[in-house]
């Protein structure tokens, strides 16, 4: 293991780091620094969570800062390209974190917001570009930026960009960019396609893999509870009475799911708040704001909202629907036991989900462990399945088990138990 200041880093960057409390650096910082300082193209096989952005951030600082602009005629001279608006925020925020002893100044563009206190920012000038595709292209053709003059090229989670649609667009903004330049190139994924594109961005690439996404974080404790899909809130409620739980997030497949989810916690006193593609994105930050400052508690997301929402110290993750795509745990997991913190994930499993989680088994090549100890055992073992892919509102009625006061009992949380036990 290596230390910051054995890779090189100038000293205005090394004072940044101690200042965010970074010790040493993650293995994808450690592996990458060196090539992007070297100038190589980077092709990077590593998820959010791992450090890459600083594996990213540092060495385009640092390589900028050779040769310092100033005043309102910069030319924009590196661009970094992300899915998100959530994940262009967080990044231009490292990079005016680590970068702020620098001089070199970056500001962020992205969607679903009036664009004039972007372009502000753009006419006062700037070194460093964070943006999303839509919105670049947007500002690109009303002649607001100009790609000619980029030396360091990223593009960021290229397989979620794929798989939201953006393609056509990172296409059309390669096209504005100058041949010769540095690129770097991250997915968590690297599927065909995926490689394909990259080959036609790099040039020569060194490769650097970390974590791939087939495996979980080893320290991320994950449990299974089978339960009854009508069951899945009263077993919540039940498992969020445990205060040591400061806060949580809370995964829904729909952004209807997520609406609901919050609209009963908050009737049972549980502050919570949605983050989902429907919300307005201010309404998206001040949810996230809020969850980081612990004011709110339960921060209920979809799939598209929360990847790569960038949490310190989240210590739960509740799966309250299992996703139907295997991939898509190993990204929500990987929001808790960052940077070697202590996580748990607890995912809710009703009948119709357990063919999901065989597919989730699959892919971490091991058993998620089953708490068969809770106040709300699954019952229905067999349900039939609806017809189409909508899943109908489960039918209470009748039953012993399922009427009226769900069947409940004390009990303690097997991962607390573990937790207590460790
Ligand atoms: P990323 O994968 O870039 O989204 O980073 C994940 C989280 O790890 C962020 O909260 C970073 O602030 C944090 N982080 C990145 N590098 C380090 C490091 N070397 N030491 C401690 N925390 C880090």
């Amino acid at each position: 293991m290596k230390y910051f200041n054995e890779l090189n880093l100038m000293p205005s960057l090394l004072k940044s780091l101690e200042e965010e409390g970074y010790q040493t650096p993650t293995p994808i910082q450690e592996e990458a620094i060196p090539i992007v300082l070297d100038g190589i193209d980077l092709l990077g096989c590593a998820q959010t969570g791992t450090g890459k952005t600083a594996a990213f951030a540092l060495p385009i600082l640092q390589l900028l800062s050779t040769n310092m602009q100033r005043g309102r005629n910069r030319k924009i001279r590196s661009l970094i390209i992300t899915p998100t608006r959530e994940l262009a925020i967080q990044i231009d925020e490292s990079f005016k974190a680590y970068g702020r002893h620098t001089g070199l100044v970056s500001t962020v563009i992205f969607g679903g917001v009036n664009q004039s206190k972007q372009t502000q920012a753009l006419q006062q000038g700037i070194d460093i570009l964070v943006a999303t595709p839509g919105r670049l292209l947007d500002l690109m053709n009303q002649g607001f930026v100009h790609l000619n003059d980029i030396e360091i090229f990223v593009l960021d989670e290229a397989d979620r960009m794929l798989d939201m649609g953006f393609i056509h667009d990172v296409k059309k903004i390669l096209l504005a960019l100058p041949k010769k330049r540095q690129s770097l190139f991250f997915s968590a994924t690297m599927p065909p396609e995926i490689t394909k594109l990259a080959a036609t961005i790099l040039h020569q690439p060194q490769k650097v893999e970390v974590t791939p996404v087939s495996s979980t974080a080893e320290t991320v404790k994950q449990f299974i509870y089978l339960v009854d899909k009508g069951n899945k809130m009263p077993l919540l409620i039940e498992l969020l009475k445990d205060k040591t739980i400061k806060t949580a997030l809370v995964f829904t497949r729909t952004k209807h799911g997520a609406d609901k989810v919050v609209r009963i916690l908050n009737k049972n006193h549980i502050k919570a708040e949605a983050i989902h593609g429907d919300k307005a994105q201010n309404a998206r930050q001040r949810a996230l704001t809020n969850f980081k400052a612990q004011t709110t508690r339960i921060l209920v997301a979809t799939d598209i909202a929360a990847r790569g929402i960038d949490i310190d110290d989240l210590a739960h993750v509740i799966n309250y629907e299992l996703p139907n795509v295997a991939e898509t745990y190993v990204h929500r997991i990987g929001r808790t036991g960052r940077a070697g913190a202590n996580g748990t994930a607890l995912s809710f499993c009703d009948a119709i989900e357990k063919e999901y989680l065989r597919d989730i088994e699959k892919l971490i090549s091991k058993k998620i462990e089953v708490v068969a100890d809770h106040a709300f055992p699954l019952m229905d073992h067999n349900p039939v399945k609806p017809p189409k892919q909508e899943q109908r509102p489960a039918r209470n009625a009748g039953t012993p088990h399922h009427s009226g006061a769900p069947n409940k009992k004390e009990f303690i949380p097997k991962w607390k138990a573990k937790m207590i036990k460790h």
